[in-house]
């Protein structure tokens, strides 16, 4: 009954997913009391749903990204923790990803769609331009499918659109010890939202991984740029 949490303004939407124990831990309810939802979805910012952001792409609703967060949260916060946000869109996650992490973090976002970065960008500099002067948090165009090599490993990589398989170069680029969640199935077929974690750099990268089916879920694809719908 996710829809149960919707609140009037971001402080009682939080309010709800906690007393829900969808937010369940003290660092994620800060995280995201920090970064208000109403800079970042253009209509009913704290219902508990989706909301279209142009571009078909969503703004994920506030109880998927409380979930992403808590299961990222040992990852996005241990010391020096590099994190990468895929598929920013509104940079909703990419910001509270910024504000979950420690000091001395760093969050990566990339969104294919470049109109989508200027956006994740103007909703940043509304009241968290703080991110952007300190390059705490960085956001620029590119492949989810190919990540972001120079940048990484990364303690943590969260995937905001649906992968038709787990995407191999993106698990390379967790370190041991990291963790990817990652929505994996086809556009209009059962998806589930994937824990990956990155168990050694030796050997093949598809023998590297454990992964974890975390719940079903329906997300915007994954789309191969240039190449169709991904799966
Ligand atoms: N986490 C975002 C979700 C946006 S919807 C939010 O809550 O606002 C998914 C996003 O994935 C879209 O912005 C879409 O443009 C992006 N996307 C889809 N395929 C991609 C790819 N191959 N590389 C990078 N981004 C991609």
């Amino acid at each position: 009954m996710a829809w149960r949490c919707s609140g009037r303004t971001n402080d009682e939407l939080i309010t709800n997913l906690r007393n829900a124990n969808i937010i369940q831990t003290s660092a994620i309810e800060e995280a995201m009391r920090a970064a208000d939802r109403g800079n970042f979805a253009p209509g009913n910012p704290y219902d508990d749903c989706p909301q279209p952001i142009g571009y078909s792409a969503t703004i994920s609703a506030p109880h998927m990204h409380a979930y992403a967060l808590e299961w990222l949260k040992d990852a996005a916060t241990e010391d020096g923790a590099k994190i990468l946000d895929v598929g920013c869109g509104s940079g909703y996650l990419a910001v509270a990803l910024a504000r979950l992490a420690p000091e001395n973090g760093k969050v990566y976002a990339i969104d294919y769609i470049p109109e989508l970065v200027q956006m994740s960008i103007a909703n940043t500099q509304k009241a968290d331009s703080d991110l952007l002067s300190s390059e705490k948090l960085q956001y620029s165009q590119g492949d989810g499918w190919a990540g972001l090599p120079d940048a990484g490993p990364f303690s943590a990589i969260h995937v905001g659109a649906a992968a038709a398989a787990v995407p191999l170069a993106l698990v390379g680029q967790l370190r041991p010890g990291g963790r990817m969640i990652c929505p994996v199935g086809p556009r209009f077929g059962t998806q589930y939202l994937m824990q990956i974690d990155r168990t050694t750099d030796e050997g093949p990268v598809e023998e590297s991984f454990t992964s974890t089916r975390l719940m079903g879920v329906r997300y915007v694809p994954l789309v191969q740029p240039g190449g169709g719908g991904g799966d």
